[in-house]
Parts: structure tokens; sequence; C-alpha cells
């Protein structure tokens, strides 16, 4: 586990690390650059590279976190992973449970397995779970995520590749968004986010705006640090009111 420079969560943690690219959001990885360094260098856990790897050894690392802290899991990797197996999910689901000091993000292009999971499997109340849709022809993981019964349900729309036009933001209650860093990034059009802020603000989904990645809002290419996160000249760093959604389940 380690403290992460991802705005949104407090820490990370990668019962599984690697993965295996499915649609476009995924064309220029960071786990995967960050997993090759990582293999370059030796760190434990990565001995595979970017290959989908499980690490029974992490399960129950959370059990020894007594500060509540918000856990984003998997940054390295997809819990939902083709290859992972239902009881290893379980497994981690278990230290979740006897977590409830803690929250855990989890986020997924694999929407089909995420509800084949949960057909037979309630979520736990300290689980925020979300999809990532970077483009319209991903728009059905919204539909999906949807139909599972979760404290919050969160969308990550990063990196934002087009605009998603009409969005149906009942049941979601967080939206992510940011362009792409790196090098091969692909640049962001200020009317794309701008149009996913006005629809939250109608439709009561809290809104956070992550960065503009390579490419800044007046479309030159910058460091993302240079670029920001002002959207129509403020931040947006919202985030799900949780003492509402859970009502009497108290996590503040
Ligand atoms: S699902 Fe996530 S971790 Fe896996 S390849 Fe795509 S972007 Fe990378």
């Amino acid at each position: 586990m380690t403290s992460t420079r991802i705005e949104w969560t407090e820490a990370t943690w990668n019962p599984t690390v690697g993965c295996t690219k499915v649609t476009a959001g995924c064309k220029n990885c960071y786990a995967e650059t960050m997993a090759r360094r990582l293999q370059a260098m030796g760190v434990k856990g990565y001995g595979n590279g970017f290959d989908f790897t499980v690490l029974p050894n992490r399960f129950q690392q959370p059990l020894a976190v007594k500060k509540p802290t918000k856990f984003f899991v998997n940054s390295m990797s997809d819990l939902f992973h083709e290859k992972m197996l239902f009881e290893n999910i379980d497994k981690i689901f278990e230290t979740i449970k006897a977590t409830p000091q803690h929250y855990y993000q989890i986020l997924t292009k694999r929407e089909k397995k995420l509800k084949r999971y949960f057909e037979k499997r309630a979520v736990p109340a300290n689980v925020w779970l979300g999809v990532t849709v970077e483009n319209e022809s991903v728009k059905n993981r919204i539909d999906v995520l949807k139909t599972i019964d979760a404290t919050i349900r969160f969308l990550s729309i990063e990196p934002l590749l087009e605009d998603m036009g009409e969005l149906d933001l009942s049941g979601i209650h967080w939206v992510i968004v940011g362009g792409e860093s790196g090098p091969n990034a692909r640049p962001m059009n200020s009317y794309w986010p701008q149009n996913i802020q006005r629809q939250c603000k109608e439709q009561n989904a809290a809104f956070f705006f992550k960065q503009w990645g390579t490419w800044g809002e007046d479309g030159k290419k910058r460091s993302k640090h240079a670029n920001g996160s002002l959207l129509s000249g403020r931040e947006w760093k919202e985030e799900p009111n949780i003492v509402k959604q859970v009502g009497a389940i108290n996590y503040v």
C-alpha cells in the first residue's frame, strides 16, 4: 500500500497488478508505463511487468491500518480482469468488510464481470463502485453500474476523449473528469468537460475536475502542472455527500 498523488483518494491498495487493454481509454495506460519501470527497478510484485498478477500476500494489507483511510483499489490493475477468480475477489471483499473504518473506491472497465460478480453478492456499505467511461461507445457501462446497489456509484471520465453528449446521471453520485497526460496524450476540447459539468449540476451529481493534462484549455501543449485544473475560471473538486447517501451510517 502506498500514499498517492491521485487527488481524489488517499492511498492505493493493489492486491493485483498488471492488466490487459480493453478500450480506447487504455491506449496510453499509466499503469503499464509504471509497471515496466517498477519491473526494471526490481520492485517487489512487478516481476511480471504488466502481465496480470495476483498478489495474495497483499489481500489483507488494510487490516493493519487503523486510521480511517480512503483506498483506491487497484490503481495498477483492474479487480475484475478476465483472469481474476471470483474466489480471490471474495477474499479481497472479506478484508473490505472487516475494515469498516475505511472506504474503498473500486473502478473498472469490465462492467460485465462486475455485474456477474454482484448478481449474487451485496456491495459492502464502505465501497464506492465506479466505471470508467472515456467515450460515447462505452456509455453502456453507466447503465450496468446503475443496476448494482452501492452506497456511492461513480464515473471516471478520464481520459475524456470526445464530447459525451447527453448523460443520464440518475443514480450516479460522483463524476470525475480529466484530460490525458504523457507525451502521447490526446487533446481535450474545453466544451467536453463543460458539457459534463453542466449535466452534473442539473442532475445533482458531484463534479470533480482533475486536470487538463498535457493539452491546456487553450489547446496548447505544456506540462500537466502548468495546465492546471481550472475549468470555466474555477476549480471543481466536489465529492459525494456520504452522510446524505448512507443515511444512518455516518462515515464522515
Ligand atoms: S483497464 Fe486500466 S489498468 Fe487496465 S489497461 Fe486499461 S487503463 Fe490500464
